[in-house]
């Protein structure tokens, strides 16, 4: 099994100020429990090159939150991958679910902006997950595998570069997280939906991960890490989920 990842998703939170506490309270952390869980941070973009510059030798890497799948011209308000690997960026969140239903973005797009930043070598961590509606009329597997394939359809040396977030809707922000049963059930399914010489890459769970949440989580088989939202904004919570790997 690959090293964990914990990686925050600071969503539209921060200011100058405040990142600089944040950040030095992270990178204070990262020095006491070494290199055995990979760390990373989602930051707005304005705040890229003050994530680089204060994260520089700190073990902790950064990203982005969304990136586009054009690589320049006349896309209005959009951010390229060829600008955030300028920024040293390491990873990127494609498909939140925000992004999902605030800003109509299609399992084919985000499938396009995956590539976008593989062929930048930033890794896209591809968000999925179901509402609570079709949770409950048991359509779980069948959002998750529609989410998947135009991504899947990248091919498999593509999908072997890959990070996958299992994010239920229902658990995002609402201080109910699924349980690590749920979770586990269905990153066993996206495990096996993933081309033979993809097997290993790492699956994330997201939705209201805590601190007191994280470790139980992280023991069940397929969930190799977190993505997380509001703890993230807090170093010492952020860094005690990441203890927890
Ligand atoms: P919360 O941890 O605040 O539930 O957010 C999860 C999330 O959306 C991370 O991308």
């Amino acid at each position: 099994r690959q090293k964990r990842v914990v990686m925050g998703n600071w969503k539209m939170n921060g200011s100058l100020s405040s990142n600089s506490e944040l950040i030095a309270g992270i990178a204070q952390r990262m020095s006491q429990i070494g290199g055995a869980t990979d760390v990373a941070v989602c930051v707005p973009f304005p705040y890229l090159s003050q994530a680089a510059d204060l994260l520089k030798d700190s073990g902790v890497s950064w990203g982005a939150q969304d990136v586009s799948a054009r690589e320049s011209g006349a896309y209005t308000g959009e951010v390229s991958a060829p600008m955030l690997a300028e920024f040293g960026c390491r990873w990127v969140l494609v498909g939140h679910s925000e992004r999902r239903s605030l800003h109509g973005e299609s399992d084919a797009e985000v499938a396009d902006k995956a590539a976008a930043a593989l062929s930048k070598g930033i890794t896209p961590v591809v968000c999925v997950g179901e509402s609570l509606e079709e949770r409950d009329a048991g359509q779980v597997q069948a959002v998750i595998e529609r989410q998947l394939k135009p991504v899947l359809a990248l091919g498999d040396d593509a999908v072997a570069r890959l990070v996958i977030a299992y994010e239920p809707v229902w658990a995002i922000g609402t201080g109910r997280s699924a349980t690590p049963e749920q979770a586990q059930e269905v990153h066993a399914f996206v495990r096996g939906l993933l081309p033979a010489g993809a097997k290993g890459i790492p699956l994330l769970y997201g939705g209201s991960v805590k601190p007191d949440n994280a470790q139980v989580l992280f023991g069940m088989q397929d969930i190799d890490g977190a993505l997380v939202g509001g703890a993230s904004l807090v170093s010492k919570d952020f860094m005690a989920i990441a203890e927890h790997g």
